[in-house]
């Protein structure tokens, strides 16, 4: 790993905001990089294969995992979702910083793996308000919007377990905020 890159390890629950405030990040900070994730579920209309997510069939991934191509990967809303290892490897050698933004399963599994990469949790500024978006977001099933919400409950109630908690009052603030957090690390290094 080149020594001046950092991993930012970002989560948070469904609906919270994490997409908006990584392409702020990204638009921002031009050495920043995202990562993309592998997964088995299916594309929505702001997909695109190979941009926002390489989709595979669970053969493929079952394929990926046995091969060791991940750096971590979990099943989220019974799907599978996982960070391919090179590409991240590849950018860090590269001098750049790399955001993974992935499900709090997966970022507290790269914990005990990564201790060294910086762990942002992002929080809502109100959890009834997150529930209430999760339910009425339109694009899935009722029973998938309920798993939705399980699993946002579940994501909260790890928080405490990230080196940084950002809430999500105002996008550009957050975004300010982790910007502070990245450069405050790198200061240390
Ligand atoms: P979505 O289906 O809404 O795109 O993502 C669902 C959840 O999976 C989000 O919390 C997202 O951060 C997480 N996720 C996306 N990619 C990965 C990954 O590579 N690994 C893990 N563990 N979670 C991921």
């Amino acid at each position: 790993m080149n020594n001046n890159s950092l991993l930012i390890v970002l989560s948070g629950p469904s609906g919270v905001g994490k997409g908006t405030i990584c392409k702020k990040l990204l638009s921002e900070r031009p050495n920043i990089k995202l990562s993309i994730s592998a997964t088995t579920r299916s594309p929505r209309p702001e997909d695109t294969d190979g941009v926002t997510y390489y989709f595979k069939t669970e053969d493929e991934f079952k394929r990926m995992i046995e091969n060791d191509e991940f750096m971590e990967w979990a099943v989220y809303n019974n799907k599978y979702y996982g960070t391919p290892k090179k590409a991240v490897f590849d950018q860090l050698e590269n001098g750049y910083d790399v955001i993974l933004e992935i499900d709090a399963q997966g970022a507290l599994n790269l914990k005990e793996k990564y201790p060294e990469a910086v762990y942002i949790f992002i929080a809502p500024e109100n959890t009834d308000v997150l529930y209430e978006r999760l339910r009425t977001r339109g694009t899935e099933s009722e029973d998938e919007i309920e798993r939705r919400v399980k699993a946002a409950q579940w994501e909260l109630s790890q928080k405490d377990k990230y080196d940084h908690i950002v809430i999500n009052k105002v996008v550009d603030d957050a975004a300010l905020d982790i910007i502070n957090i990245i450069n405050t690390r790198r200061n240390a290094l």
